[in-house]
């Protein structure tokens, strides 16, 4: 058994789950009545939080956190690199006799001020305004890890730009609760918030942590720059949902149980589709807090395969010629009464709540499908998409009959025949009979209606969910508002939604596709619907900008003109300097490694040919000679390979501004590394095993 286990197998799980958050709980039994209703107030109305609530509340968090050890705190914050940041503060202040007592004030609560000049501000902040705030953000929950006291906070800049993602995701819940409890009111609904949650399934590779070391590109890249195919692969369909070897077993219980302890829901656990693959999927929470738990979730999968000798890989395509990985963000919204509201019900094509709601979001997705598709590019996520294991590039919806169904119903104005519950009949009267669902699943969508949420799937595995779900919140928050704005005004409510709902489907049907979408005749018939095909990151990052997402983002105050071109710039520059990583780490490899392996191995091929050609003509040498013969052939098409990435990698510099810098890294860098792949692999091939510099394929994908 692995070493450093925190939770051990005999503890109650109800017992663990939560033990080290500040949560409700805890909250309750710690804090004067009237503080904790003033704080969970501000936690589920967005109302404003007063001062001396935060000094009880940071007393009371203090002391809970010494009592399970602390030493430090620390503000959380989530900065625009898609990763988090954090500082330690020891809650030590000292006495007049040289000693110290533990403090944490309110203010230290509220409030930090790390240096914001090394995080990137995209153009936002010069390096000598390196004033930054870290505020706290109720909304989530404190919690313990290690000896430190973790505070989720909002970053931003002295002068206020919004330096981290957690602001503008937090702006538009507000947005989308603003329009939505107006819609709601409509229908006669008292209702004082309306949420929207997220359930995100994190897909991710272990591998053995020596085989892990042993590779340069993992290490640095995250993903296997060179690697022959391994002789097999996923083809015999035997891993998804396969029996979990017992190594990985034990991982995921204690990946659970470290989970649980922080209060977060890890559900569901099993093998997905290529070999060392598997998938985690907690259950849903608001969107704000399973954005944090999803940064968490992402942690603790590396931290404990380090214990138990592996190694998670999350990058989105770590190897070539199997599946890579993905995040399904499964979306809806919730009132504070509890109501989900893209719940259908029994009879969905009556429930006009929930088909405004449902129009809403199809519609929301058709008019910003360029933004979405925008918010999940990076030159991991290029790998997957289109590559028919993920969904394509081109944005489009699966309803499913019953819902599409509904909505030509609402087209056409005639009524459509409820389906009847369908009673899945096995031909075994010893077994139950149950009822099966109104639509099949659809693997091939980027974006499902399943049962009574959304499912986005193209999220890369690496990726903060913040992104995607800032935009998805927003544009349904925009469709929300246009509707609201027409059926406030309307003299007879029914009417006014009637032809709402018509008009909206009629304009926006197109986006609805319900076939595969990994076949070459979507691509052509989306084309021929007009639907944006944005096929890798520097084309979908130029339309960043476009006057059309500008005004959306300013219309609800999510980001202002300057914080979205900070934004492009962060990202293209991010998906530049990944790809010179690579390139980088790919020549280094080349030259130091892999030509010096081919070099040795040659030299003994041609000893043991001349030593028998010095036999002479009785014995046959042809073998020998073939395989110099390739050797030396290939090895001169890697030198060759080599220098053409150098001499392209220098032409790099000759970009004038940062789109034009990463069209080039795609046009032309990408398929110089690809050129020198593809020689690399061929020789791995023929080396001898003893020479090759790093392991495998076969070695890395199949272990015990
Ligand atoms: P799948 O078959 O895709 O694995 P599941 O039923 O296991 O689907 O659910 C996947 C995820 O969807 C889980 O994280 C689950 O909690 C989440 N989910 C379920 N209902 C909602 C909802 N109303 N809002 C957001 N996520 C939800
Ligand atoms: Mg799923």
């Amino acid at each position: 058994m692995p070493n450093n286990v925190t939770v051990t197998e005999t503890e109650n799980v109800a017992d663990l789950f939560g033990s080290k958050v500040f949560n409700a709980g805890v909250m309750r039994k710690r804090l004067p009545k009237h503080i904790y209703a003033s704080l969970l107030k501000t936690m589920k109305e967005d109302l404003p939080l007063e001062e001396n609530v935060a000094e009880v509340v940071a007393n009371a968090m203090k002391d809970w956190a010494l009592e399970l050890g602390a030493t430090h705190f620390t503000h959380w914050f989530h900065p625009m690199t898609g990763v988090t940041a954090e500082k330690h503060d020891a809650f030590i202040s000292p006495t007049e006799d040289g000693k110290i007592i533990m403090e944490f004030s309110g203010k230290e609560l509220i409030k930090g001020e790390p240096d914001a000049s090394s995080f990137p501000s995209g153009g936002l902040r010069a390096t000598f305004e390196a004033r930054g705030y870290t505020a706290w953000d109720p909304t989530s929950y404190a919690f313990l890890k290690g000896t430190t006291l973790y505070i989720p906070t909002v970053f931003c800049s002295y002068s206020g730009e919004v330096l981290d993602k957690k602001t503008p995701l937090l702006r538009s819940m507000e947005a989308l609760d603003t329009h939505a409890t107006r819609i709601l009111k409509l229908f006669g609904k008292d209702v004082k918030k309306v949420t929207t949650t997220i359930g995100a399934e994190q897909e991710y590779f272990l591998i053995e942590r020596d085989m892990f070391k042993k590779r340069k590109d993992l290490i640095l890249t995250g993903r296997t720059l060179f690697g022959a195919k391994s002789p097999k692969g996923q083809e015999m369909e035997t891993h998804y949902f396969g029996k979990i070897r017992g190594r990985v077993a034990n991982y995921m219980a204690e990946l659970d149980r470290e989970l649980w302890s922080l209060g977060i829901a890890s559900k569901t656990r099993h093998n997905e589709v290529a070999p060392a693959q598997h998938e985690l999927a907690p259950i849903f929470t608001n969107t704000n807090v399973a954005t944090d738990n999803n940064q968490l979730i992402m942690e603790f999968m590396q931290r404990v395969a380090y214990r138990h000798d592996l190694a998670c890989l999350l990058h989105e395509k770590p190897f070539e010629g199997v599946n890579g990985s993905g995040k399904h963000n499964n979306f809806s919204m919730s009132t504070n009464t509890g109501e989900n509201l893209l719940e259908p019900g029994p009879k969905p094509a009556e429930n006009k709540q929930f088909l405004l709601f449902l129009c809403a979001t199809i519609e929301a997705v058709y008019k910003y499908s360029e933004m979405l598709r925008i918010n999940i590019a990076n030159a991991g996520n290029d790998h997957r998409l289109g590559a028919n294991e993920a969904p394509p590039a081109i944005v489009s919806i699966f309803l499913g009959e019953q819902l599409t169904a509904a909505l030509k119903s609402i087209e056409t104005g005639k009524p459509v025949k409820e389906a009847k519950d369908l009673v899945m009949e096995l031909g075994v009267t010893t077994l139950p009979k149950f009822i099966i669902d109104a639509t099949d699943r659809n693997r091939t969508s980027p974006f499902a209606f399943t049962g009574n949420k959304f499912e986005f799937r193209m999220l890369g595995s690496n990726q903060s969910i913040a992104g995607p779900n800032i935009t998805l919140n927003t544009i349904v928050a925009d469709v929300l508002a246009d509707y609201a704005d027409v059926l406030e005004k309307a003299d007879d409510f029914d009417t006014a939604l009637n032809a709402l709902l018509q008009k909206s489907v009629k304009e926006n049907k197109n986006i609805v596709f319900n076939g595969n979408n990994y076949s070459e005749e979507w691509v052509e018939e989306a084309a021929r619907r007009g639907l944006p095909n944005l096929k890798n990151t520097p084309e979908a990052l130029a339309e960043f900008t476009s006057e059309k997402n500008i005004k959306l983002f300013a219309r609800h105050n999510i980001f202002t003109p300057a914080e979205m071109n900070s934004r492009y710039e962060i990202h293209l520059e991010e998906y530049s300097k990944t790809i010179n990583i690579e390139a980088l780490t790919m020549l280094n490899l080349a030259k130091r490694e892999i030509s010096p392996a081919v070099f040795t191995y040659t030299k003994e091929v041609l000893d043991t040919l001349v030593a028998k050609k010095a036999i002479g003509a009785a014995i046959d040498d042809s073998a020998e000679a073939t395989l110099a013969e390739r050797l030396s052939k290939l090895s001169g098409e890697l030198i060759k390979a080599i220098d053409f990435l150098d001499e392209t990698l220098a032409g790099v510099e000759n970009a004038k501004n940062p789109q034009a810098e990463a069209d080039y890294f795609c046009a032309k860098v990408l398929p110089a590394m690809e050129a020198l792949r593809t020689v690399a692999d061929s020789l791995e091939e023929i080396v001898a095993e003893k020479y090759w510099p790093f392991p495998t394929y076969e070695d890395i994908l199949f272990y015990v």
